[in-house]
C-alpha cells in the first residue's frame, strides 16, 4: 500500500487502454479503434500556422472548434463544450452531475471507462444487465425511478450494435430531473437515424459526447466534445473552470477546426471504412466466426472452436493487434477487431485462415 494516496486515489481503479506499439514498430493496429486514415490534408497547414503563435495561451473554451462542430452539425455553438479527447468530457460530467444524490445507471456491458469515473468520483452506479448477451436493457432503463441519470454509449462498445433514436428518446423522457448522457464516439460509422442530437431540442437533461478520435483521423490530438442545453454546457464549464482554464491547446484547436471543415474527406474515409467493415464482416463469417451486424469501426466476433485468447496470440505472432476483454466474462471469448484499410483487412483473414 502506498502510505501517500488518499482514499479515493487509493480506491481508484485504473482504466487499461489497448496496446500502443514502440515507435517504430511494424505492425498492423487494429487493438484500439483508431482511425487506419491519416487526417485531412488540411490540418497540417492549420497546426502548422499556429505554432508562431504558441507563446500565447489558447481561447478557453476552444472558440474555433466549437464553430467548426456547430457547422458541420448543424447544432448551435453555444450548445457545444470542447474537452481534452471526449473522455475528459465524460470525466467532468461525473463530476458535475451525479453523486450519492444522483445515483447513475448504465448497461452492463459498455465503455469500461464508465466504472472507473463512477469509483473515481464516488458516483453509485447501477449496472443493468443485458439482453440476449449483447443487447441494451430499454425497458429497464426506462422504467428507473426518475432520480437516476443514465450513462451509455450508442453504438456501444464493445457490443457494435446501435440503440434506434426512439429508444433514446424514450430514456430521456423518462427523467427530466436527471441528466442522460449519450456517448456518441462512433457515430459517424452507423446510419442517420441513430444519433440523437435531433432530440436536444425538446431535452434539456440529455448531453451527447462526441469524439474526433474515431471518425477524423485524430486520436494523437485528442479533441472530444459535449453537446447539450445552457444548463449541463454550464456544469461542465464549471468543472472545467475549477480544474484546468485552457483543456484544449491552440494546436488541437485548429486541427480540430480544419478536420471538421473537411467534410469531404471525412465522408470519404468514413465511406471506405464502412465498406472494409462490411467485407470483414463477410470473411469472419465464411472463416466460421459469429458476430453481429457493426454500426461503429469495429467488430466483436467468436469462433466456435479456436479460443480467443488462442486466436489473439497467433496473431500478435503475425505482427497484428486485435483486443480481447477478460470481463465481464461472457465475452471473454471474443475479439475486438477495429476496421483498418482494406488491405489490412485482408491480411487479417489471411492470417486468420490459417489459424483457424
Ligand atoms: C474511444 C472512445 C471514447 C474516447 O475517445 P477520446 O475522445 O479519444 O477520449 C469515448 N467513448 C467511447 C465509447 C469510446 O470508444
Amino acid at each position: 500500500m502506498n502510505p501517500y494516496l488518499n482514499r479515493l486515489t487509493q480506491e481508484t481503479i485504473p482504466y487499461a487502454a489497448g496496446e500502443q506499439p514502440r515507435d517504430g514498430e511494424r505492425v498492423i493496429k487494429l487493438n484500439t479503434n483508431e482511425n487506419p486514415y491519416p487526417p485531412s490534408p488540411h490540418v497540417a497547414a492549420a497546426v502548422a500556422a499556429e505554432v508562431p503563435k504558441l507563446n500565447l495561451y489558447p481561447s478557453p473554451d476552444a472558440a474555433a472548434a466549437r464553430r467548426a462542430f456547430a457547422a458541420a452539425y448543424g447544432v448551435c455553438a453555444d450548445n457545444v463544450f470542447v474537452s481534452n479527447g471526449s473522455d475528459e468530457a465524460l470525466a467532468f460530467a461525473f463530476m458535475a452531475f451525479w453523486d450519492s444524490g444522483k445515483p447513475l445507471a448504465t448497461p452492463a456491458l459498455g465503455y469500461s471507462f464508465y466504472p472507473v469515473y463512477a469509483r473515481r468520483f464516488d458516483v453509485p452506479l447501477i449496472q443493468i444487465p443485458m439482453i440476449n448477451t449483447l443487447e441494451v436493457d430499454t425497458e429497464t432503463l426506462t422504467a428507473l425511478p426518475p432520480h437516476i441519470g443514465v450513462i451509455l454509449a450508442n453504438p456501444n462498445a464493445p457490443t457494435s450494435l446501435a440503440l434506434p433514436r426512439d429508444a433514446i428518446a424514450r430514456i430521456t423522457a423518462s427523467r427530466p430531473n436527471a441528466v442522460v448522457l449519450i456517448d456518441e464516439a462512433y457515430i459517424d460509422f452507423a446510419p442517420d437515424s441513430v444519433t440523437a442530437l435531433p432530440l436536444l431540442t425538446d431535452h434539456p437533461n440529455l448531453l451527447i459526447t462526441r469524439t474526433l478520435s474515431k471518425s477524423h483521423s485524430l486520436a494523437g490530438m485528442r479533441v472530444g466534445f459535449a453537446v447539450g442545453s445552457p444548463q449541463l454546457i454550464d456544469g461542465l464549464s464549471r468543472v472545467r473552470d475549477s480544474f484546468n482554464s485552457y483543456v484544449a491547446d491552440r494546436l488541437a484547436i485548429a486541427a480540430a477546426a480544419a478536420a471538421l471543415a473537411d467534410t469531404t474527406y471525412q465522408t470519404e474515409t468514413t465511406r471506405a471504412v464502412i465498406a472494409a467493415r462490411d467485407a470483414l464482416t463477410n470473411g469472419l463469417r465464411s472463416l466460421g466466426f459469429t458476430l453481429p451486424d457493426s454500426s461503429a469501426n469495429f467488430v466483436l466476433a467468436h469462433h466456435p472452436r479456436k479460443s480467443a485468447p488462442e486466436i489473439q496470440q497467433s496473431l500478435r505472432e503475425r505482427g497484428i493487434l486485435v483486443r480481447r476483454f477478460q470481463n465481464p466474462p461472457e465475452i471473454a471469448d471474443r475479439l475486438r477487431i477495429s476496421i483498418g484499410t482494406e488491405s489490412e483487412c485482408r491480411a487479417l483473414l489471411a492470417a486468420l485462415a490459417e489459424i483457424v
